[in-house]
């Protein structure tokens, strides 16, 4: 079976050792899937920046889980690799996150839509901002949930889609909780959609429930 299109950094959940994250590479091109507390150590030697055309960090919302070493990356390569770092992102107060960390606004352009990528705004918490998005990749279309308690902002988006990355919990709370959408995740299997569970509290638990439906 063909590998997913994204491949993971981490997709533990924000208490876990590695950040939900994920990148793929296209044209020349590096995307990076959120930039948790502990996704700076998992790429500062893993990738070879110099290769790339251009450096794309894909931001859902603001948790350190999710952005808290955003700052530091573009530092790095900015200074280490003279590069500029695209962030694309539809949070309100990004551009608020990278000034108050220090963070030169030379080093990095805020993009809130390119090509092939819509975001879909969705609830997370009442505090914060936070977005999915959709990404066409050449004959390829992928949603990816980032951090949600509501699957509705996404069902509208399920025709002709090849893998859907759906943050689920055995808990629930902020995320959705995989025992209450079971029926969904059935119905979305039936459009032979591929479901790719991320942001996992409970790997064992939530990965046999996916298997099983
Ligand atoms: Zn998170
Ligand atoms: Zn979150």
């Amino acid at each position: 079976m063909k590998e997913n299109n994204l491949t993971f950094l981490g997709n533990d959940d924000g208490f876990g050792d590695k950040n939900n994250s994920a990148y793929l590479e296209i044209n020349n091109e590096l995307y990076l899937i959120d930039c948790g507390f502990t996704v700076f150590n998992e790429i500062k030697n893993k990738f070879d920046f110099n290769k790339y055309k251009n450096i794309n960090v894909i931001i859902t919302h603001l948790h350190n889980d999710h952005a808290g070493s955003l700052s530091q990356l573009i530092l790095y390569l900015w200074f280490i690799y003279k590069k500029k770092t695209n962030v694309i992102t539809s949070c309100v107060h990004m551009k608020e996150y990278l000034e108050i960390t220090g963070t030169p606004s030379v080093a990095y352009e805020i993009q809130n839509n390119i090509d092939n990528l819509k975001f879909i705004k969705t609830e997370h918490t009442d505090y914060l901002d936070a977005y999915g998005f959709i990404l066409n990749i050449e004959d390829k279309k992928i949603l990816y949930t980032g951090d949600t308690r509501v699957l509705t902002p996404f069902l509208p988006y399920l025709d002709n889609l090849d893998e859907l990355y759906i943050d689920v919990s055995k808990f629930g709370g902020a995320h959705l909780k995989i025992d209450d959408i079971l029926d969904d995740l059935k119905q979305i299997k039936i459009k032979r959609i591929k479901i790719i569970p991320m942001h996992m509290d409970d790997k064992d638990y939530i990965e046999k429930l996916v298997k099983s439906l």
